[in-house]
């Protein structure tokens, strides 16, 4: 059979050093089989970071009596970091020291303390995916690359294909749920004007977008790139589109569900994103999403409430005649070769706008086997009951009022009320004094406002991390900062 050359490649014997019997090769005063880089110290680099990151991020940033960030202002950071870039190379203890400070100075995001707008948490299973797929750096375009992904994606894909309701279809993982937006809107053009991607934008009439009062400001940006203009944009849910209908299955800052069978009653062709796409995996709140399966295509992003971590967002469709493929295929000819030894099925690159794409299945794919689907479904099951406790629990004190009494999903939206405000409600100007309150103080990063406002030894820990949004109240109040809570944190 055949025998490789040397046990590491490369003309290189395992320790790096060019072997005795080799014949030594110099290119412009290069040795090209030597000892590249020295790759027991870089083991060793990578054993002693993996210990910081294990002790600093895992351990530490996960500890509900560490602090959720230490915060700094920026110049003040910068002069803590030491941030540029040198002509020579840095020690092995600096660079571990650095390692140190990037973690000391960021924001735990696996803290159980930290409520971001849609992300949360530490999911130990969905951690070892992300490493495992960084370390194998695999670029999942072409079977003969990513030949575990490929098959790992479509299985993936699959599942959240059936638990949507469909049990055929297609789909991919994009970069985020605003990409799976971009996705849709161009696929649904595509469909109805095929001849869009070869002659452009010339070929086409106007068209027109219909999406809802409080869409993802991703609906926005789509209708910017591709060329369809945010003057086309229909901010209402009262007209029968014709192009594009994007619905919102829990907006970020309320957390209120479309009512999707009805829409699709108006509306034959759809598209539905998905911070609540989560829902579908639990028995008893899936019914919030009724008629998802009336959708053409639903953008899923278990980076959000499954925490499955940074990037995993699936854009799934309902379409079985390869769209995805036809409409953003380029068939480069170095990449997808049409005579491989192979089912060039397999190569499912072509269906990406991108060419690299990082593998972003299995970090989900690891965890569920971990979990099993019962374990998903509980993990959201929990996340809708530990916000029916906060929000009785805020009702119940003192200093706290909820925009709205009851929620569906797992949003709360609530002003801290300060002391010297309280019991002054319905007076003259109390609006806006507790607008004020909030816009005065703003919001740092580390819990803004409310983080100021609760108490002065919370901030100095820096315990908390909360987000604000200017939210428009539907009765009394005017647009005014708020602070909104999504329960997508169930470690803590
Ligand atoms: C979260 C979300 C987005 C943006 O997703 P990213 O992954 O952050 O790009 C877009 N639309 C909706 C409805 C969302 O919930």
């Amino acid at each position: 059979g055949l025998v490789p050359p040397s046990t590491s490649g490369c003309g290189r014997s395992a320790e790096g050093e060019v072997s005795s019997k080799q014949k030594v090769i110099t290119v412009d005063g290069l040795t090209l089989n030597g000892p590249l880089h020295d790759n027991k110290a870089g083991e060793l680099f990578v054993d002693e970071a993996f210990q910081i990151i294990m002790d600093e991020v895992v351990k530490k940033g996960c500890n509900i009596k560490e602090k959720v960030c230490e915060w700094k202002d920026p110049e003040m950071l910068r002069d803590l970091l030491d941030l540029e870039l040198g002509d020579s190379s840095e020690p092995h203890e600096k660079l571990l020291q650095l390692c140190r400070d990037v973690a000391r100075f960021s924001v735990k995001t696996n803290h159980p303390r930290f409520f971001n707008q849609l992300f949360a948490g530490l999911d130990h299973h969905a951690l070892v995916g992300r490493f495992l797929s960084d370390s194998l750096n695999t670029s999942q375009y072409t079977y003969e690359v990513g030949p575990v992904f490929v098959l790992m994606e479509e299985v993936v894909l699959t599942k959240l294909r059936a638990v949507i309701g469909w049990n055929s279809g297609d789909g991919i993982f994009c970069p985020g749920g605003s990409i799976s937006t971009m996705y849709a809107m161009n696929l649904a053009r595509y469909r109805a004007f095929p001849e869009v991607k070869v002659r452009g934008l010339w070929s086409l009439p106007r068209l027109a977008l219909f999406t809802s009062q409080e869409c993802h400001y991703s609906v926005k940006k789509s209708a910017c790139f591709l060329g369809i203009g945010l003057e086309n944009v229909q901010l209402s849910m009262s007209i029968t589109g014709n192009l594009f209908f994007s619905l919102h299955l829990a907006p970020q800052s309320f957390g209120a569900f479309d009512p999707l069978d009805e829409i699709a009653d108006v509306c034959q062709k759809y598209q539905a994103l998905a911070w609540g796409g989560s829902v579908l995996l639990s028995k008893k709140h899936r019914h919030l999403m009724t008629g998802i399966d009336r959708a053409d295509s639903v953008a899923w992003n278990p980076h959000k409430m499954m925490m499955a971590g940074l990037q995993c967002s699936a854009f799934l469709l309902k379409d079985t005649s390869n769209l995805l493929k036809l409409c953003h295929s380029a068939n480069a000819t170095y990449l997808f070769q049409q005579d491989k030894f192979y089912d060039i099925s397999y190569d499912t690159g072509d269906k990406s706008i991108q060419c690299g794409r990082k593998v972003d299945c299995l970090k989900l794919w690891l965890m569920w086997k971990a979990r099993g689907t019962r374990g998903m479904e509980e993990r959201v099951d929990r996340a809708f009951a530990y916000t029916r406790y906060l929000m009785d629990e805020m009702k119940k004190r003192e200093g706290f009022q909820l925009l709205l009494e009851v929620t569906q999903f797992v949003n709360i939206c609530f002003w801290y009320i300060p002391p010297s405000l309280r019991g002054q409600q319905g007076q003259e100007g109390y609006e806006e004094k507790l607008s004020k309150c909030a816009e005065g103080f703003g919001w740092g990063g580390v819990g803004g406002w409310v983080h100021m406002c609760w108490t002065a030894e919370v901030q100095e820990q820096g315990s908390f991390f909360l987000n604000q949004d200017n939210l428009t109240m539907y009765f009394s109040f005017s647009p005014c900062q708020a602070s909104q809570l999504a329960i997508s944190n169930i470690c803590g």
